[in-house]
């Protein structure tokens, strides 16, 4: 262990039989320690904070996972009007938000030109801009860069084929490396992640998922734990996957050391310290949530959500206070993801 850490805090560099070593170590808290070591070291103390708009929750696809699922009849569907939208961005911005980030299912109503338009109005704020609406096509995701869209955050899930095909019915993991291909290509600053605690995941899959994301040079790094949802059809998993999930993080921190990493709101919902224990974990990125209270509870990828009863106003206080509470500060520049010279080698042998 000692001499694993040593190498990543050191090197930024670790082999799959070295990753799952720290996956399944019991001693969670020098990985955690040496994580957050390094977080301080390459991109400080300050936290950025991303509002998060949650837009429409009609989806076209049917992961199993999901509750925004096609198939799930019991969710109660809402799309905010492009105007709507660009006035919960226009207050985001007023409360102090350098990064506004659009999320929904993959929607059709929002065409190409309706997006572009939302992408370019909200340009006006002075906000950098993330979207997360899933896989489009080149000409879209180049049609929202020219709008103005400077990141774009699409979870590869899982890298593991037979599990991304059973549990992501009519998509392919091939698409969704294309996919985020595509969005480097067109100089987004890109997103991804995976899913922590999926039935059927194995600790070897998710070593190759951080070697995936090591390898495509991600800016950002999101982790969720996997929460059932009981209008899906996957089946519930035993145990809780948020101790997973942190390590996973910090072994990200460790082998990708300046890019951003958010302390995920299901870390939350797993755990009520759950943001601010995975800021000491290796994390430097909040999203709070800044969808207006009357659809938070529609919003409903997994139960049991954070903060729906709150207003965007209480979300962006709240968040303030808890960071300081653990001797941090909210940064307030717009927290792009400079890229220093760590990924020059990606090492992939067992
Ligand atoms: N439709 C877009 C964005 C919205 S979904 C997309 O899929 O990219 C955002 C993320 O929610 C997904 O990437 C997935 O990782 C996560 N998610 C879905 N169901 C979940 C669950 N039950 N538990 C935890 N995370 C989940
Ligand atoms: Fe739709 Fe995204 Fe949920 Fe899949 S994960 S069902 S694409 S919202």
């Amino acid at each position: 262990m000692t001499s694993i850490l040593y190498k990543a805090i050191n090197i930024h560099n670790l082999n799959k039989r070295e990753i799952l070593h720290l996956l399944d170590t019991k001693e969670s808290d020098k990985l955690f320690s040496a994580a957050d070591k390094v977080r301080k070291e390459h991109v400080g103390d300050k936290v950025h904070l991303r509002a998060l708009i949650e837009f429409s929750n009609y989806c076209k696809q049917n992961c199993f996972y999901c509750g925004l699922r096609r198939d799930n009849s019991k969710i109660t569907r809402y799309r905010l009007k492009p105007q709507e939208i660009i006035s919960l961005a226009k207050n985001a911005a007023n409360y102090g938000y350098k990064t506004i980030v659009l999320q929904s299912g993959e929607d059709l109503y929002y065409t190409i030109d309706k997006m572009s338009k939302i992408i370019s109005e909200i340009k006006k704020f002075d906000v950098a801009i993330t979207l997360s609406i899933g896989e489009k096509t080149f000409e879209e995701y180049k049609a929202y860069r020219k709008a103005g869209a400077d990141r774009y955050l699409l979870r590869i899930e899982t890298t593991d084929e037979a599990l991304y095909n059973k549990l992501d019915p009519g998509m392919s993991l091939q698409n969704r490396m294309i996919c985020l291909d595509n969005i480097k290509k067109l100089g987004y600053e890109v997103g991804s992640g995976i899913i922590v605690g999926l039935p059927g995941q194995t600790l070897e899959s998710i070593a190759k998922d951080i070697i995936y994301l090591k390898s495509i040079h991600v800016d950002m790094a999101g982790i969720g734990p996997f929460i059932y949802h009981p209008n899906t059809p996957i089946e519930k998993p035993e145990g809780n996957p948020f101790e997973l999930s942190l390590k996973v993080m910090a072994i990200l921190r460790l082998l990708m050391p300046d890019i951003n990493i958010p302390a995920t709101t299901a870390m939350e919902t797993l755990n009520p310290n759950g943001r601010l224990i995975a800021l000491q974990c290796g994390a430097n990125v909040v999203m709070p949530n800044a969808t207006q209270t009357e659809y938070r509870k529609h919003y409903e990828i997994y139960p049991g959500k954070i903060c729906i009863g709150d207003s965007p106003k209480h979300c962006r206080f709240c968040i303030d206070s808890k960071i300081k509470s653990i001797n941090r500060t909210v940064a307030e520049d717009k927290g792009c993801h400079f890229r220093s010279g760590f990924y020059n080698f990606v090492q992939n042998d067992k």
